[in-house]
């Protein structure tokens, strides 16, 4: 062995390329070893909202952390969880009454997911089939890759993934064809248990929008056929898509809820996984048969709850969406530079998210161009990765129009990189 014997996540070592050592971070920086600063234009992996280092968000942390460190929650519970489930009812779109706790996007989804199929199951009337949409991305147990797009993600478990039905990912002026294929499925001889989809934007399927029109259409499809809606906010939620939640911009709600990511501020992990009395009702009886078989150690630990307690305090101040809104101009600005070279398509933002496609010969997440691009940002101080040949930025809302304005130049550069 050779080296530091850290495995990192979606990293091939093979390639030797360089491993910043991060010493500390705050705002819309992080902080090397090495006296670099660099600019964290994808919030650390979509999970910093308001800035690193928050104030508030570390003093609840460290006030917490020497008086209850951490609880066993069945059976148990404590005021940071309890007041976080309260304000999370009053925050998230009507009808989203119970509050899961987990500790990260995917057992958010594992937990949607088993609580769908035990609805039907504990019904008596056992359903089994999901509903996805293509391009998803939902996490990286098998539970979650099986609800997700296959490909050079999880090729090497593809046997271990169970089936789903898809519907196709709803392109501009192709809707309709979702919309039909859903309500054929909905409709057909095997009742599919429940549809899950990232609400507005597919993320790490290469920051894929569509309107809030075709999310509501898609939950009344649902509605109409007694099939559960789950919305996976672990992404979108705390604010990446304008609004708290994606699906402020619709009026319906789910009947499950995911969220993670931002729910800390992105201090700390925390999941929860919310759903209607509908869903807790059929888990609801004098047989303990019937109750939800899942949980984890740090299950609704009290320091995560406590630093979701001051992310809620951060935005119930208001400003939050300000913030985001003139972030948003300034990454208008940024694509505005980009849309008028050829080297570029489809330039696209939503709330705090922009995203743009770098024309190159071989598209898609395995692009060699990404690796090559990261290389670039870093040299030029910026924290940003590609999603093959999509390039984004996601950065924390208190990055100022003269930084983005940084990640855009920077961002123009690389197609030189690429070209030559
Ligand atoms: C990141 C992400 C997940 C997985 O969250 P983790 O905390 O990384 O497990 C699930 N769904 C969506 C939409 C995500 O973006």
């Amino acid at each position: 062995m050779t080296g530091s014997p850290v495995w990192h996540p979606f990293t091939q070592h093979g390639l030797q390329e360089p491993i910043p050592q991060v010493i500390s971070a705050s705002g819309a920086h992080i902080h090397c070893a090495d006296g670099r600063t660099l600019l964290d234009g994808i919030s650390s992996w979509w999970v910093i909202t308001h800035g690193h280092c928050e104030p508030r968000i570390a003093a609840a942390i460290a006030d917490q952390a020497g008086r209850l460190d951490q609880l066993i929650f069945a059976g148990y519970t404590h005021a940071p969880a309890e007041q976080l489930a309260r304000s999370l009812v009053r925050l998230t779109p009507t009808g989203l009454t119970r509050v899961f706790y987990s500790d990260s996007g995917s057992t958010a989804v594992e937990v949607a997911l088993k609580m769908a199929l035990g609805h039907w199951h504990n019904r008596g009337e056992p359903r089994h089939r999901i509903v996805v949409m293509e391009h998803s991305y939902h996490g990286d147990t098998i539970g979650t890759m099986s609800v997700g797009e296959r490909g050079a993600f999880n090729r090497a478990y593809a046997p271990l993934l169970f089936d789903v039905a898809t519907v196709p990912f709803p392109l501009a002026g192709q809707e309709q064809a979702t919309l039909d294929a859903l309500e054929r499925l909905c409709a057909g001889p095997e009742k599919p248990a429940a549809f899950i989809v990232e609400p507005l934007v597919l993320g790490s399927g290469g920051m894929l929008f569509y309107g809030p029109h075709l999310l509501a259409e898609m939950v009344r499809i649902c509605r109409a056929h007694d099939v559960l809606f789950i919305a996976d906010e672990v992404m979108t939620g705390w604010g990446r898509t304008g609004g708290l939640f994606a699906f402020d911009q619709v009026d319906v709600s789910p009947d499950i809820l995911c969220l993670a990511k931002g729910l800390t501020g992105g201090a700390i992990p925390l999941a929860v996984t919310m759903a209607s009395d509908r869903i807790f009702d059929s888990h609801y009886s004098p047989d303990r048969a019937d109750m939800f078989f899942h949980s984890s150690s740090f299950t609704a630990n009290p320091i995560a709850c406590a630093a979701a307690n001051a992310n809620i305090a951060i935005w119930d101040e208001g400003g939050v969406t300000d913030r985001i809104d003139a972030l948003g101009a300034a990454l208008d600005a940024g694509l505005a530079r980009l849309s008028r070279d050829s080297r570029f398509a489809n330039p696209r933002r939503m709330g705090a998210i922009a995203a743009v496609d770098l024309i190159v010969p071989d598209a898609g997440y395995l692009s060699t161009v990404a690796p090559r691009l990261r290389a670039h940002f870093l040299e030029h101080g910026l924290l940003l990765r590609p999603l093959g040949n999509t390039i984004y930025a996601m950065p924390p809302y208190c990055t100022t129009a003269a930084q983005v304005d940084h990640i855009f130049a920077t961002i123009g550069e690389a197609a030189g990189i690429v070209a030559g």
